[in-house]
């Protein structure tokens, strides 16, 4: 690994070095100095005996003084030579100890901050290859493992590439908070990590995405209990806050070298895998096969056929009745997309609404729907009796910018009567940002809407926010409804579920219903509204209407 610390250590200890060697320069200035100094004692000494004999000879004349006066001149001269060698000497040690001190302290700096510079290339290495938050390696190392693997086994190694993401995540970190879902992905994190086992590795990508790369795979057949195993692990309850929440996730599944031979391919491919796990319901297991590619194919050619659609005049609306349970008449409609292409036939919405949102083409669709609703608003005013249109709106719609001068503008220029028509807005988006939607919604409701909670029961269906929000309706989803036996913990949160939105004043209409029990048991349960093929299926204006006054003769 590239050093940084060492190659800054290593230029500063050798300029140290250099500075404080001792070479022939220096040897010649020691002699140099050492024989100015005795020169200087010398020629001090032979003055002091030549002039100092020579001035007491001429004012002293007694021989006994002159003995006495010698010997105190003897002593003064020690003293005196004592004090100059004192002075040289103290200098010369001074000077010494101050160098040796400060190449000391010239070593000790350089020990420090090579401490420290192994310190902060540590931290360098953990910020470029590791993930901060639940301290896994990042995408960065992951490519860079996966890729030294294969460059190392171009023929006989093999990798299963897991690619997963945590199923309602936003919504869990929507409602309950963004430092509680950083709590959920640590504890995901560190559960699963404790059973890996180098050489696999588990890495976070993004923010609820991870990768297990499960290396040296020795068999084809062993592989899909091990991805099973892993997922299981961490497919459980967690107890955040007190709370339970029972987490499964969307995975999809591409190995190397059969799904691709290089990193990006087979990121790509288990992504691929991995939004069709989503597609198809979440909490499940895809593994890539080439019919995928297929599939990618396939989306980029209708999101070709969706750019003509509405100039080729493909699209229609069709509307299914919703019944009142109290008097078994229709009290509105609900408005839903269809698209008949010339060569590929009948696509239904939920193969192109998704993807026209990824695009950015679900304004021109919405925009289309919400001018065809107009145009065809009159017919639904029957024998004097409005009825009420349901329309739904795209969650990028509702956080379009424009949105409300849009609206307020589509009822001023065809006089609609807001209090007519019902936007139904899915539980999902809303939650995606509860605060900006909340404020979206009110504005919608002072242009008098109504606001229906689409979907309901599908999502993270937390009951506690419901109050929080400015609607009128929710829609019970199909799922719920159909999968829905008595006595089983689903039945009693949907009793709950109607006893909180009456409580909370909010109407209760159930989607889906297919057969004659179910459409009694959600009478019985106080449902005040109900759609689905067991009254009539969605069809064009003309036919409904047809439907409506057959029904009112009945
Ligand atoms: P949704 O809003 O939940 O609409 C109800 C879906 O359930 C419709 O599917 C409807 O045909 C179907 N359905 C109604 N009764 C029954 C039943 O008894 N059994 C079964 N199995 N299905 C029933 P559709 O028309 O395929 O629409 C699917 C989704 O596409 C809609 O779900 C809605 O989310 C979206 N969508 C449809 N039209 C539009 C539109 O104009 N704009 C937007 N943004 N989304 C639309
Ligand atoms: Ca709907
Ligand atoms: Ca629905």
């Amino acid at each position: 690994m590239y050093k940084v610390g060492e190659i800054i250590n290593h230029n500063k200890k050798d300029k140290i070095i250099k500075d404080f060697r001792p070479n022939l320069d220096n040897n010649l200035n020691a002699t140099l100095v050492t024989a100015k100094i005795i020169i200087f004692y010398l020629f001090i000494g032979f003055t002091w005996i030549l002039t100092s004999d020579y001035f007491v000879n001429l004012f002293v004349d007694d021989p006994e003084r002159i003995i006495r006066i010698q010997s105190i001149k003897g002593f003064a001269y020690v003293i005196v030579t004592a004090i100059i060698f004192y002075i040289i000497i103290h200098k010369s040690i001074q000077m010494y100890i101050a160098t040796i001190s400060d190449l000391k302290m010239a070593y000790t700096g350089l020990d420090l901050s090579h401490q420290k510079a192994l310190e902060l290339d540590d931290k360098l290495f953990k910020v470029a290859y590791y993930d901060s938050l639940t301290g896994l390696p990042n995408k960065v190392l992951l490519e860079k493992t996966v890729s030294k693997y294969i460059e190392d086994h171009p023929q006989d190694g093999m990798i299963g590439f897991i690619y997963f993401d945590i199923d309602e995540f936003s919504n869990i970190n929507e409602v309950k908070g963004h430092s509680f879902g950083d709590q959920l992905l640590q504890q995901i994190a560190n559960l699963l990590n404790s059973k890996i086992e180098a050489p696999n590795m588990l890495a976070r990508t993004g923010g609820d995405e991870f990768v297990l790369a499960l290396f040296e795979l020795n068999q084809l057949e062993t592989y899909i209990p091990q991805v099973e195993y892993y997922i299981n692990l961490i497919r459980t309850t967690f107890v955040l806050d007190e709370d339970d929440f029972f987490i499964t996730y969307s995975v999809g599944v591409a190995l190397y070298p059969d799904n691709g031979k290089d990193y990006i391919t087979l990121l790509r491919h288990a992504d691929a895998a991995q939004s069709i796990a989503k597609s198809k319901g979440k909490d499940q297991i895809v593994i890539f096969d080439d019919e995928m590619v297929t599939m990618i194919k396939q989306q980029t050619e209708l999101l070709n056929y969706l750019r003509h659609a509405i100039a080729n005049e493909e699209f229609s609306l069709h509307y299914q009745p919703i019944i009142n349970l109290k008097d078994d008449q229709t009290s509105g409609v609900e408005a839903l997309i269809r698209w008949q292409h010339p060569v590929k036939g009948f696509i239904p919405p939920l193969e192109f609404i998704s993807i026209s949102e990824k695009n950015g083409y679900i304004k021109e669709i919405s925009e289309w729907v919400f001018k065809e609703v107009a145009n065809q608003y009159e017919a639904w005013n029957i024998e004097g009796k409005q009825f009420r249109i349901s329309i739904n709106i795209s969650p990028i719609m509702l956080m379009y910018d424009k949105f409300i001068p849009y609206m307020n503008e589509w009822i001023q220029t065809y006089h609609l009567d807001s209090s007519q028509i019902t936007l139904e807005i899915t539980e999902s988006a809303i939650i995606e940002d509860i605060q900006k939607s909340v404020h979206v919604l009110k504005q919608l409701k002072k242009l008098g809407f109504i606001i229906a909670l689409d979907d309901f029961g599908t999502g993270y269906s937390s009951l506690t926010y419901l109050q929080k929000l400015p609607i009128d309706i929710i829609k019970i989803d199909r799922s719920f409804i159909s999968n829905i036996k008595p006595n089983t913990e689903e039945f009693h949160v949907l009793r709950y579920m109607i006893e909180l939105a009456h409580h909370l004043n909010l109407l209760v209409v159930a989607e889906g219903i297919e057969t004659i029990e179910q459409a009694n048991m959600v009478k019985k349960y106080d449902v005040d509204l109900a759609q689905g093929y067991y009254f009539c299926r969605p069809m064009p204006q003309l036919r409904v209407i047809e439907y409506l006054k057959e029904n009112k003769t009945n």
